[in-house]
């Protein structure tokens, strides 16, 4: 029935009772019990009739109360599913869509992908007949809407994480405020959330027909401890923290919260090396998590550990409270995040890491008294805590990322006037003129009628890709004759994450096989050529290709299937012909192709000081470390860049040369001759 394979992506697979080769009566019993101690099973029938008697149900419960997983099923099971309708339960991040997906069919006793399915961008794990209980992200329902204006396939709606205030989460609201003025008698919305902040959702839809249940258990007491003076290094620090409490404290296992990817291997490597040799540290089981992790790496995080064993979960954010890990008493906080932040001087989505807010300090402190008192050590002083340094609450992306997806949204939904649209929190003004002129700009909407441009602008919104990506991926049919290497192109931006392994020791032999894809033309052409000499390369030893070339594996296995979900879109656009067009050895076209959709994101070399300069506002950019650019010594004059990255310095990644003239060729409205 057309179910595609979970991903490896959506990880965390794997039986929570481990493999331990338990009869099926037993396992049924253990999760049975497993899912009777959960605090929302105490709330089970006052939900059911909250729901029942209310549009609109605002669910506030502590991390792992069991919102995300039980209630789909207390839904299920009282027949909100029975008349062919499907539940489904959104989330703002897709690892937790597919991993949720994957316990509760689980807990059901049914393969992933039928009764319970999960959907997400680039990946389908559902059957759109068996499917009843769908976890998506609040971006995949949206899109849904384009089909299905009124959601007619749902019964229930309900939006969890809604703390996280994602753009999708906010647009969401909206439009299902929207949707229940049509549909009040047969749908059920419900928005669940982990802070108090209730009363603001169930301000937002009508006040009469809604209502708030909280479903909190009595979280144990934590104590809370902070560096007596600021730390140098919190990677470090984090690494000394974590020995200090396997030496010091009881058992228990420790979580610790990392800005991201890098510092989670920096520490990660500290402490193997610290193990290495000092066998007092040999029982600490480390296990990384961030999104994009290896399904193995992710499964054992859910274990518990073995009998003396210690675990140590080395993650960014996402432990916060999308996903709990049950076993955790002590909790690392080095106070900072990952977050993408847009500036609208520069017209650049930058990623920077900070100070996190003092709620957010609040959640992670949580995650330690879940199942017994537990320790939080912040790694930070407690001047700085109570200082401007930290704010209390954190902004919400509506006001601080580009707009420009949920406006290509809302106009394809229909919504002619963007300022008295009725938002769940108003987006700032230069934000949303910004978006509009940038998708303008693209060629998307018609400034003069303020509408979706038939050619592009429509399409655009149907594809689940960042608008520059998306004119990319379409102008490669409309215009530049490029298909199967822009699909490539577009692909290999999307993973996030560069396919090149360097392994420990091996750098320079790594670095002498790269040459072999390396084009003089920049990284994103040096990534279509990766792809293609692997989807080249017969499927049954392509893990061995990737071994010998240095190369990832899995990044390339879910760039290939994101290529072929790309060649669906557009086959599905009446585009089928065109899939085999491919620019030969013409390069220039693919690199045009590309300036068409980054043509903001461009920068001039400045031979005086031998750095690169955006050309909207002349601020320095630098090569990023990755880039087949960063060790070349004939640098291109001009370059046009898919993303830009703010961590000590601005850096550019995913790199082309381009010649100036294509700017006031393909963006004359943008550009003109000095
Ligand atoms: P909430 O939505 O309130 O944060 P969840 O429904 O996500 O809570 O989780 C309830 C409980 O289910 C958690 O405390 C955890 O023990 C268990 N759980 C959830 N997901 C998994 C998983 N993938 N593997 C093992 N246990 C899980």
């Amino acid at each position: 029935h057309g179910v595609s394979q979970p991903d490896s992506e959506s990880g965390f697979i794997r039986s929570y009772y481990g493999d331990a080769g338990l009869d099926s009566a037993t396992r049924k019993m253990l999760i049975y019990e497993q899912r009777r101690r959960l605090p929302a099973f105490k709330h089970r029938m006052q939900l059911l009739y909250a729901v029942e008697n209310n549009p609109v149900t605002v669910i506030v419960g502590e991390p792992g109360s069991g919102k995300s997983t039980q209630l789909p099923q207390y839904l299920y099971e009282s027949g909100w599913a029975a008349d062919g309708k499907k539940i489904a339960c959104t989330q703002p991040r897709r690892v937790a869509a597919a991993m949720l997906a994957q316990r509760v069919s689980e807990e059901m006793g049914v393969e992933l992908g039928t009764t319970v399915g999960y959907s997400v961008r680039f990946s389908d794990a559902s059957d759109p007949q068996m499917t009843r209980i769908k976890y998506l992200t609040d971006g995949t329902l949206i899109r849904e809407c384009l089909a299905d204006p009124l959601l007619s396939a749902y019964s229930v709606v309900m939006v969890d994480e809604a703390q996280d205030r994602s753009i999708a989460t906010d647009t969401l609201l909206a439009l299902l405020k929207k949707i229940l003025h049509k549909r009040k008698a047969d749908l059920r919305v419900i928005i669940s959330s982990a802070t108090l902040d209730a009363e603001g959702f169930r301000s937002f839809f009508e006040k009469d027909s809604s209502i708030i249940v909280s479903i909190s258990g009595q979280p144990f007491p934590v104590d809370t401890q902070y560096l007596a003076a600021p730390c140098e290094n919190y990677l470090a620090c984090a690494a000394e923290t974590v020995v200090n409490i396997h030496e010091k404290e009881a058992p228990g296992d420790i979580l610790v919260f990392l800005p991201g990817k890098d510092a989670i291997l920096t520490v990660l490597a500290e402490l193997e090396e610290q193990q290495y040799g000092n066998h007092r540290l040999e029982s600490l089981l480390l296990l990384p998590m961030y999104a994009g992790i290896s399904a193995s790496d992710q499964k054992v995080v859910f274990d518990l550990a073995q009998k003396g064993m210690r675990k140590v979960i080395l993650s960014t954010n996402v432990a916060e409270t999308s996903v709990t890990i049950d076993g955790v008493v002590y909790v690392v906080d080095c106070g900072l995040v990952k977050q993408r932040v847009f500036d609208v001087a520069t017209g650049i989505d930058r990623l920077v890491t900070r100070t996190i807010s003092r709620s957010s300090a609040k959640q992670r402190a949580g995650r330690a008294g879940r199942t017994q008192s537990g320790k939080v050590y912040r790694l930070y002083t407690h001047e700085a805590f109570n200082s401007s340094l930290f704010t209390q609450h954190d902004v919400p992306e509506i006001s601080r990322l580009s707009l420009a997806t949920m406006v290509l949204t809302l106009k394809a939904l229909g919504v002619s006037n963007l300022v008295r649209f009725d938002y769940f929190q108003p987006p700032p003004p230069e934000l949303l003129s910004q978006a509009l002129e940038m998708l303008a700009g693209l060629g998307a909407i018609d400034m003069q009628s303020g509408l979706l441009t038939a050619d592009l602008g429509l399409h655009l919104a149907e594809l689940p890709l960042d608008p520059p990506l998306g004119v990319c991926l379409l102008n490669s049919v409309a215009k530049f004759a490029c298909v199967r290497e822009a699909v490539g192109a577009v692909a290999m931006l999307s993973l996030g994450d560069s396919p090149f392994v360097i392994p420990s020791g091996r750098r320079s032999e790594a670095l002498e096989d790269r040459r072999e894809f390396i084009a003089q033309e920049g990284d994103v052409l040096t990534l279509v050529n990766v792809l293609l000499g692997y989807q080249e390369t017969p499927v049954r030893v392509r893990q061995q290709w990737c071994h010998l070339h240095f190369l990832n594996p899995r990044l390339l296995d879910q760039a290939a299937r994101i290529s072929r979900q790309l060649e669906s879109y557009l086959v599905r656009m009446g585009h089928r012909d065109s899939l085999r067009i491919s620019c030969g050895r013409d390069f220039a076209l693919l690199q045009k192709c590309l300036v068409s959709g980054f043509f903001t994101n461009v920068a001039r070399l400045d031979k005086l000081d031998g750095r690169y300069r955006l050309i909207r506002s002349g601020q320095i950019i630098d090569i990023h470390p990755s880039s087949v650019y960063f060790s070349m010594d004939a640098k291109p004059d001009y370059v046009a860049f898919a993303s830009a990255m703010d961590t000590t310095k601005l850096y550019m990644q995913g790199i082309t040369a381009i010649d100036p003239g294509w700017l006031t060729e393909i963006a004359p409205h943008y550009f003109s001759i000095k």
